[in-house]
């Protein structure tokens, strides 16, 4: 790569293919190439598919067949995530040398389990953006002598984020630069509204959380496009981008296109699909009108 490509911004489109794409995400995919276009810079592909159990090469395939419908072009390689397990964990043992990282050892279930009991006494429970409740804090009190014991008995275990640990270490407000269609300029982070997140699930040797932070670092992302259901999300990727010492993105969260019944698109929803509408007759361009671009 030349000087000048390395200075250029960089974009990156990163769908999961755990399900078929729909007119959401041909919105993030002509945003990120239309601004990357503006800049004179790059569109990056990178498919995440850490969750080896819903996420197919099937899947994957209609995505490129998807964006090669809609003539968006990306740079090659495409970055897979189950290809770089290897870095998440490097990222996910520095932190747990620094003693910010514990092992969790109850399963959804049990969570859900101990919350019920307390909201059935009348006390509140703190939950997430997304409406989970926060984890129980007994694995955070664990002193390391007696998790590293129970670690080596093997019991399945997530690693969680001390979040008030790192929050006591960083000591100070978090910001990043919003340019999207929601609220914009400088954002004041809140992490804290997330608990103890996930960065290495039982069943994925990492998250959603700590891959994306560390492969926008590793692809040199300086512009961040994506929808505006992520944007709370970006509380805990500037506290990670700080714990880890990476640089920070732009941050561009998009409107999200919905349904008839104003929900947010899923996966499974046919008559939204790009598949489905190309079967119908529909061009690339048909779609940008169809999401108002
Ligand atoms: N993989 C995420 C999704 O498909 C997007 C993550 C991101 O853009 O940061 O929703």
């Amino acid at each position: 790569m030349t000087t000048s490509e390395r200075q250029k911004p960089v974009f990156r489109f990163a769908p999961s293919p755990n399900g078929s794409l729909h007119l959401g995400h041909a919105l993030s995919a002509f945003l990120n190439r239309d601004m990357a276009e503006a800049l004179h810079g790059r569109l990056l592909l990178r498919i995440e598919d850490i969750d080896q159990a819903r996420c197919t090469a099937e899947f994957e395939a209609g995505i490129l067949r998807d964006l090669d419908w809609l003539e968006i072009d990306w740079e090659s390689p495409v970055r897979r995530q189950s290809e770089h397990f290897p870095e998440y964990q490097a990222a996910l043992h520095a932190l747990i040398e620094r003693g910010l990282v514990y092992p969790a050892f109850l399963t959804r279930g049990e969570v859900k389990a101990r919350v019920a009991v307390y909201e059935a006494a009348g006390q509140s429970w703190p939950r997430d953006p997304d409406g989970t409740p926060h984890y129980p804090p007994i694995d955070r009190e664990r002193p390391e002598t007696e998790w590293r014991e129970i670690l080596s008995s093997g019991k399945k275990h997530a690693w969680r984020l001390d979040m008030r640990k790192a929050l006591d270490l960083i000591g100070e407000l978090l910001f990043w630069t919003e340019i999207g269609d929601g609220r914009t300029g400088e954002i004041a982070a809140e992490p804290g509204i997330w608990g103890d997140v996930i960065l290495s699930r039982s069943d994925a040797p990492s998250s959603y959380h700590l891959s994306v932070v560390v492969d926008d670092a590793l692809q040199g992302v300086t512009h961040v496009v994506r929808g505006l259901d992520l944007f709370h999300a970006t509380s805990v990727h500037r506290l990670l981008q700080v714990l880890l010492g990476l640089p920070q993105p732009v941050y561009h969260h998009h409107r999200l296109i919905l349904d008839a019944d104003g929900r947010k698109l899923s996966k499974s929803e046919g008559d939204s699909g790009l598949a489905e509408l190309r079967a119908r007759g529909m061009s690339g361009t048909d779609i940008r009108r169809l999401v108002g671009l």
